[in-house]
């Protein structure tokens, strides 16, 4: 079948994208569902900064692919094999597609599933299958076993999770990327316990997200870091009840006084080993950093190891949130319901395709929490 998609041909274009056009929206070639495989309608997709990191070059990936990992839809065909999912089904799409067999996924960790890890990084989906040609028959890579930057995408069947078909779709979607990987982070990754105070540094999607969880969880006191006035006050009306702007202010002296001597939790989310360092020193003794941003592969990161035994800190790695998609998704989408999470309030707009350039110049300004491709 044919089907409208934005494809990356190469990285590192310069910006602003509104004129440098990365992103090639143009009608491919879409090969249907393989067993054990799902073709999707694409409901809502978010804009979120690891497709920006794919399209700098910051993350890089296989060439050329169909971009977009944070996707919500509406399942149209299922291949053989595929038993407990049915045309008219509304899924939030994975993207660490869960084998279920490997030691990871066997032992409750399936955002490592190697599996999953091995086909994300090949650009195809678990099976190693590829389901897009351009017009030229170029075959194109998916991205994360997603590619929602198409109206309709192939993906396998452990790449997508059931939810309630009265969520409403554009809102279903940031739960794939940002609200999985910023609210896990909290409770799966940091298992923050009530009244335990926390520092988020970098108020992008996923950090407005670990603020949202920080609040579900019952922290205290909830600090935000960032360096744009317009986002220190989201973090307020979403659960901070301290902002630091660091462009202003020292933020680790300011979050150690704003926590009483440091935070016993800090969580990274800019993807810069600069900011971890800050993160790390701004949490007290016996404290944990949580790093959940993606630095660039060539980046490293230096704290004092003697700080690692005699102050008993502890550095942990956040991916997808640690989370268990199955669990986790229905789980946050129940407290996204119940009032608790109120994840609505990252949604800056939704867009069309073909102002997904400029909309990601928007989303490199920090002029844009998360914007939504609808397709009509
Ligand atoms: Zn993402
Ligand atoms: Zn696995």
């Amino acid at each position: 079948m044919k089907t409208r998609a934005a494809v990356l041909y190469k990285m590192e274009h310069p910006t602003p994208y509104a004129e440098s056009q990365p992103l090639v929206v143009e009608e491919v070639e879409l090969a249907g569902p393989g067993p054990g495989e799902v073709l999707v309608e694409i409901a809502g997709a978010g804009l979120c900064h690891s497709d920006l990191s794919v399209i700098d070059g910051s993350r890089p990936r296989v060439m050329p692919m169909v971009l977009g990992h944070e996707a919500s839809g509406i399942v149209r065909e299922v291949g053989p094999g595929v038993h407990d999912l049915a045309p008219g089904d509304h899924v939030v799409f994975s993207f660490v597609p869960v084998c279920g067999r490997c030691l990871p996924c066997a032992t409750g960790r399936p955002a490592l599933c190697e599996n999953g890890a091995r086909a994300n990084i090949a650009g195809t989906l678990l099976d190693g299958s590829r389901h897009f040609r351009n017009a030229a028959g170029q075959e194109l890579h998916h991205h994360l076993g997603v590619s929602a930057f198409s109206q309709f995408t192939v993906a396998a069947q452990e790449s997508l999770v059931k939810i309630d078909p009265t969520v409403p779709l554009e809102i279903a979607a940031l739960f794939g990327c940002a609200v999985m990987t910023g609210v896990g982070a909290v409770m799966n990754t940091a298992r923050v316990e009530p009244g335990a105070g926390v520092a988020v540094f970098g108020l992008g999607g996923v950090g407005l997200s670990a603020v949202l969880g920080a609040q579900a969880a019952g922290a205290y006191p909830i600090v935000a870091v960032d360096i744009l006035e317009a986002k220190l006050t989201l973090a307020r009306e979403l659960g901070a009840t301290h902002t630091v702007n660091a462009a202003r202010e020292d933020p680790v002296a300011a979050v150690k006084e704003l926590t009483g001597g440091g935070a016993p939790y800090a969580f990274e989310s800019v993807g810069n080993e600069q900011v971890l360092i800050q993160a790390y020193q701004a949490t007290r003794r016996g404290g944990t950093t949580v790093t959940i941003g993606l630095p660039h592969p060539s980046r490293q990161f230096a704290v004092p190891a003697v700080s690692l035994v005699a102050e008993e800190r502890t550095v942990k790695g956040s991916y997808m949130g640690s989370a268990v998609p199955r669990r986790d998704i229905p789980r946050f989408i129940a407290l996204y319901q119940a009032g608790r999470l109120p994840v609505d309030r990252l949604l800056t707009r939704t867009i069309r395709l073909e102002e997904i350039n400029p909309a990601f110049d928007a989303l490199a300004r920090g002029e844009a929490v998360r914007q939504v491709i609808r397709f009509e």
